[in-house]
């Protein structure tokens, strides 16, 4: 959400700079641009309509990885390769082989997903012309959710432009529950609806990997005999009015939560009534649930609602 915020703003002194309108007056037609649509649009949505009706595109600027936004296409960018994944080879529709390979790119403001479709751009990568480290430069790529996709309109090429400062942590992109996707980060704002009982486990002190036990010995698997640490998980499901999701805690999640006594099933059955119903920020990484057959959150880390927010929100409304 505070990445939503953040994107809005962007968009709206880019708008600002590039029509010498005042922003207050741009807001105005982004509002009634809203209304005007039933409020079907965010306001990033909003703002790109009214921008292209004063005639602003983004098509021949260079954007920070930053103001890419959901939706936006032709959008042009630079960035530092992080890491590739293995090139996937795959059978279309029509029955032709095909190719599909995804890097991540950062700059100083943020770090996005690249997925290249076309086999031309993907021969730079298997002949080494692009790799790991690499500055790139990308031409009319388009943005479908969070990630920049490149097809046989999109130009690839290595860059000479130097990037010290790559942002390389992750960005947490908030999203509704409706629309997650198996490995996105994301943060959202979502409603504690249940709470599962924790199991626990042993892990070793040394590296946090799950230990084996035999007999009375714990055994990791790089550290050897070691004195297990005892680790609690628990399952919870979280609702944001536009649907629910299993969301996976491990200890310090389950404690920001607001529990104190994993271990002592009374209070945590006490404690568990005071965080049903419990409005929070829960940011983490979406994957399959195999055995399940639906998605999952893990979460790294929980936060309160800031009220701040809620009023700008509540302002906007
Ligand atoms: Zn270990």
């Amino acid at each position: 959400m505070v990445q939503g915020n953040g994107n809005y703003e962007r968009i709206l002194e880019k708008i600002s700079r590039s029509s010498g309108l005042e922003k207050a007056e741009i807001e105005r037609r982004i509002e009634a641009k809203k209304a005007k649509l039933s409020g079907l649009i965010s306001m990033e949505g909003a703002a790109q309509v009214v921008a292209a009706e004063l005639g602003i595109s983004f098509e021949n600027e260079k954007l920070k990885i930053n103001e890419l936004l959901p939706g936006m296409r032709k959008v042009n960018t630079i960035g530092k390769v992080m890491n590739i994944s293995p090139v996937r080879t795959f059978t279309t529709k029509k029955g032709e082989a095909s190719k599909v390979v995804n890097f991540w790119i950062a700059d100083e403001t943020s770090n996005i997903k690249v997925v290249l479709w076309d086999t031309n751009l993907i021969l730079l990568i298997e002949t080494g012309k692009i790799g790991v480290d690499t500055v790139i430069e990308i031409t009319n790529g388009s943005m479908r959710d969070n990630e920049i996709h490149l097809g046989s309109f999109s130009q690839l090429k290595p860059s000479a432009e130097v990037i010290e400062n790559a942002k390389t942590e992750k960005v947490f992109r908030h999203k509704n529950i409706i629309d997650l996707k198996p490995g996105e980060n994301t943060d959202l704002r979502a409603f504690v609806l249940q709470v599962f009982e924790p199991r626990f486990f042993n892990v070793c002190p040394e590296c946090s990997k799950k230990v084996t036990q035999e007999g009375e010995v714990f055994i990791c698997e790089k550290h050897g005999k070691v004195i297990p640490e005892k680790r609690a998980v628990s399952s919870i499901v979280i609702d944001d009015g536009t649907d629910s999701v299993r969301a996976v805690l491990f200890n310090e999640a389950l404690s920001k939560l607001g529990f104190s006594q994993l271990d002592d099933t009374d209070k945590f059955s006490a404690e568990k009534g005071n965080i049903i119903g419990k409005e929070m920020v829960f940011t983490g990484n979406v994957r399959n649930n195999a055995f399940f057959n639906n998605h999952e959150m893990i979460v790294d880390d929980i936060k309160e609602v800031n009220p701040d927010e809620l009023i700008m929100e509540l302002e906007k409304n």
